[in-house]
Order: C-alpha cells, then structure tokens, then sequence
C-alpha cells in the first residue's frame, strides 16, 4: 500500500489541464491508496529556470477575498473525485483510494481564524501555512538554486495563532514551502511531530525548497516524517528540470534522510501533477517501480513498508488524535 504526501490533482482538474500523473483508475495496479490531496490556489506559474543556477522572484500576495472564491470551486472539484476522504489513519486501505483535504497556503482563511472550524467540519486535517510567497500568516521561499532556505521573516501573530488552534484541532501543520525563520517558529510552537510533507535533503540538492540537515533533525527529534518530493528540481544535485532523471535520485534522497534521522521518519511526497517528475515514473503507475528503485537500493521489507505508507500512518494518528 503507497501512501502520498502531496498531489495537485485538484488544481489540474480545476484549470481544465489534462492529469499527468493522479490517474486514479491506475491505482488499483499500482497499490495507491492515496494521501495528501492540495488545494492550491494558484499563483502566475513561474518560468522554468533555463539555466542550472536560478532565483526566480517571490510571486505577490494574493488577496483573501479571491483566494476565498477560488479555494470554493477547488473544494468543488476536490468533493467530485472519486475518494473516500481521510479524516483517520483507518480510511487508508489497500484496493481504495483515501484523500487528506490540505490546504497549501492558508490565504483562504480569516486572519481571526474564525472559520478555522468551518473548514475543519469539511473535513480539512492538513494546512501548509504558506506556498511560495507571503501571506498574512507566513513566508514562503522563493524558487532559488543554490540557496538557503532563510529567505525572509518568521510567522506572524496571527500565524502563531493558526498553529496553536492546528494544534488544539488535531490539523496537520505541513512545514513545506515555509522559509527557515518560519520553520524553526513552527518548531518552537507546535506540540505536535513536524511534518514537511513534500521535501527533500539540502545536503543533497540546495534548493530553497529542501531541508538544511538542521532542520532533518529538527522532524526526526520530533518524531515527524519528511514526504520525498520526486521533482527533479528539488532532487538533482545540479538542479536541473530534466526529465530523464534516475529513479536512483529518488531514492538516494529516501536513504539520505533516513540514515540521518532514522527510516521511522521518511516516506513519500510526489507532487504528482504539479512538477516535472522523472519520465520513467511518470505518474501513480510507475510507482511499483520506484518501491523496486528502494528494494534494489538495499531498503528491507519492513523499511519499504514504513517508507510506502507505516510512517505517514503514524504521523496522521498521531497528528489527528
Ligand atoms: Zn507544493
């Protein structure tokens, strides 16, 4: 059983593009359970870098009253899908598809968080605070390679306050798309494991969008999880969008974090229709392959199992309560 921290499925379906890689009637083949399903509000796409080295500028705020609207049809498009929603670890069973309602990027919400519980009704567990750009509660990175992660300021007060009612809620509090300062605030603040839900290692690829080993060990001591993004962007050493990319590179990540801070602490985070991915994956239908990639690169029975689905199994029960 595959379970996912990240797709774009739902934004895909919503501009009206053809889905690359969540076809769900390829599921079945391929042990898909599901995972992480995004509401995204979209920002203008950002030009892919044309060179190795890149520092893309910040995309502006959106204002609340339009992320309001369109975040309404996303959870249109979002109710349409054929999943059962995830609101405990249970949903996820083999033969089934199971969908976590996330929200990448809080702009939606009032900054008084008052209708906070309204979204948790709907069945919303999982809230990255920010996508790439600011909001009235974070900071986002930019797309850079190479660069650190601290890239601009820390949480708000009011994105102090959304954490702490995550927290009372039993809503996920994914750390991925957040710069540095607002990473080791969410640190700081929250009481529940840190989750960087589509993710990889610094050490490795030093895109804004990966985690400094600081910040691994930070989600190991924890007892959170880091869901491996398979954009080759965030996973090649040279950073390069090129869709040839080896399975290997994936894994060479999954066997990074895992040696750092434990195999309890890594798993999977596609972003499956919102990046270039390797082209020998292609979308859910290649992901027995890639569990062959870790078998072959000397992950065992039982770090398979806690890789494809046990760890997010843990963090979710952990996490919801
Ligand atoms: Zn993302």
């Amino acid at each position: 059983m595959i379970i996912d921290g990240h797709n774009d499925l739902v934004a895909r379906l919503w501009r009206g593009d053809e889905v690359r890689h969540v076809r769900l009637e390829d599921a079945p083949d391929a042990d898909f359970a599901g995972g992480f399903f995004a509401l995204y509000v979209p920002s203008p796409k950002p030009p892919n870098p044309t060179t190795d080295h890149y520092a893309l500028p910040l995309p502006g705020p959106i204002p609340r009253d339009e992320a309001a609207r369109i975040v309404d049809e996303l959870y249109e498009v979002f109710c349409s899908l054929p999943v059962q929603l995830a609101t405990s670890p249970g949903d996820f069973r083999p033969g089934r598809v199971a969908a976590i309602l996330h929200l990448e990027g809080a702009e939606p919400l009032a900054t008084d968080l008052s209708d906070l519980e309204a979204w948790y009704e709907r069945g919303l567990r999982s809230i990255g605070l920010v996508w790439s750009r600011p909001n009235a509660f974070a900071e986002g990175v930019p797309f850079r390679f190479p660069s650190t992660p601290d890239t601009g300021p820390g949480l708000t007060a009011a994105g102090r306050e959304l954490v702490r009612r995550c927290n009372e809620l039993g809503i996920l509090v994914d750390l991925s798309h957040l710069n540095e300062a607002g990473f080791w605030d969410v640190a700081r603040l929250s009481s529940h494991p840190l989750v960087a839900t589509h993710s990889n290692a610094h050490s490795l690829c030093a895109s804004t969008r990966n985690l400094t080993d600081a910040q691994l060990d930070a989600v190991g001591a924890s007892g959170g999880v880091v869901g491996v993004n398979f954009a080759v962007s965030f996973v090649r050493e040279d950073g390069g969008q090129v869709a040839a990319t080896p399975l290997e590179e994936i894994v060479r990540h999954v066997g990074y974090i895992a040696d750092r801070i434990g195999i309890d602490h890594v798993a999977f985070g596609s972003d499956f229709d919102g990046a270039l991915v390797p082209e020998s994956l292609g979308g859910i239908a290649g992901l027995p392959k890639l569990v062959d990639a870790l078998r072959a690169g000397g992950f065992d029975h039982e770090g398979v199992a806690k890789v494809t689905h046990r760890n997010w199994l843990r963090v979710l029960g952990d996490t919801w309560m």
